[in-house]
């Protein structure tokens, strides 16, 4: 995907030649192809090396479908996670007040639930950091894999109509060549067997990072980011929203109140970290 975007930047800079727009197309079919062999699982070592997509080790064989070695699988996500039905924020001991924590209760969240594979704070920050940029769609996949399989059960529970990956505004993803929710979106399509619906959301708008803003400010940044396009059918829909990371709940908390607003009846967010 990233060879995908450089030819694609690259062909328009040489001035589109019959000859560079042919090589552009013949790399962007390999790298669909490359892309596709992932997302089957298909055990094809040229395109699927049997190492870690994270610290390079080798993989022991009832390895390679997850695509991480046992120690980063242990270090990276949790048996189970114990944290708020709310925002997935997590919890050592503290007493849920009705269905909120101390962390939410004064917020006003849009969605019901979260799904949550592991601590920002505990080993996934340097994943999600990674996931966000080009040359790691395995890394991305490999995640998306390892929360299918952790939280198969919290995630069927749910009974999602379909999933929604987080859509970015198209300028930042010509920038980035790659959004890391849609493959993780992809993979928890396979395992559980529901399928993805990308076009029902659209970012109205390019927003600033959310990393530098206080809380407050996340949830201002957001405000009417996203859309609902005009032929998307949600009434009553129970929608599955996929993101990468959750901090204050901004961004999932805008798209759930579109969607809601749309008709949606349950909107919950299935996420790789929390912070
Ligand atoms: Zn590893
Ligand atoms: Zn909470």
């Amino acid at each position: 995907m990233y060879d995908t975007h450089i030819g694609l930047k690259r062909s328009l800079a040489e001035g589109s030649s019959f000859a560079t727009a042919r090589r552009f197309l013949s790399r962007s079919t390999a790298a669909i192809r490359a892309a596709a062999c992932y997302l089957a699982g298909a055990g094809c070592d040229l395109l699927y090396p049997p190492r870690c997509v994270l610290c390079r080790a080798d993989l022991p064989a009832e390895h390679h479908v997850s695509m991480l070695c046992p120690q980063c699988l242990s270090r990276l996500a949790p048996e189970t996670w114990i944290g708020c039905r709310r925002c997935g924020g997590e919890l050592s001991g503290e007493k849920l007040v009705s269905d909120r924590c101390p962390m939410c209760k004064n917020c006003r969240l849009w969605f019901d639930t979260v799904v949550v594979l592991g601590s920002y704070h505990a080993g996934l920050n340097d994943v999600v950091v990674r996931m966000k940029r080009p040359h790691y769609e395995a890394l991305s996949i490999a995640m998306g894999r390892l929360l299918a399989n952790r939280r198969h059960a919290a995630l069927v529970d749910l009974e999602a109509d379909f999933l929604l990956p987080i859509p970015m505004h198209w300028t930042r993803w010509l920038a980035r060549g790659v959004n890391s929710p849609e493959l993780v979106a992809s993979c928890l399509s396979r395992v559980l067997r529901v399928p993805v619906r990308r076009r029902i959301l659209a970012r109205r708008r390019r927003t600033a990072p959310q990393r530098d803003l206080s809380p407050a400010a996340r949830f201002r940044n957001l405000a009417g980011a996203f859309r609902v396009r005009r032929r998307a059918k949600l009434r009553g829909a129970r929608v599955l929203l996929v993101d990468d990371i959750l901090t204050t709940g901004a961004t999932c908390s805008e798209a759930a109140k579109m969607l809601k607003q749309a008709g949606a009846a349950m909107v919950a967010v299935a996420v790789v970290a929390r912070a």
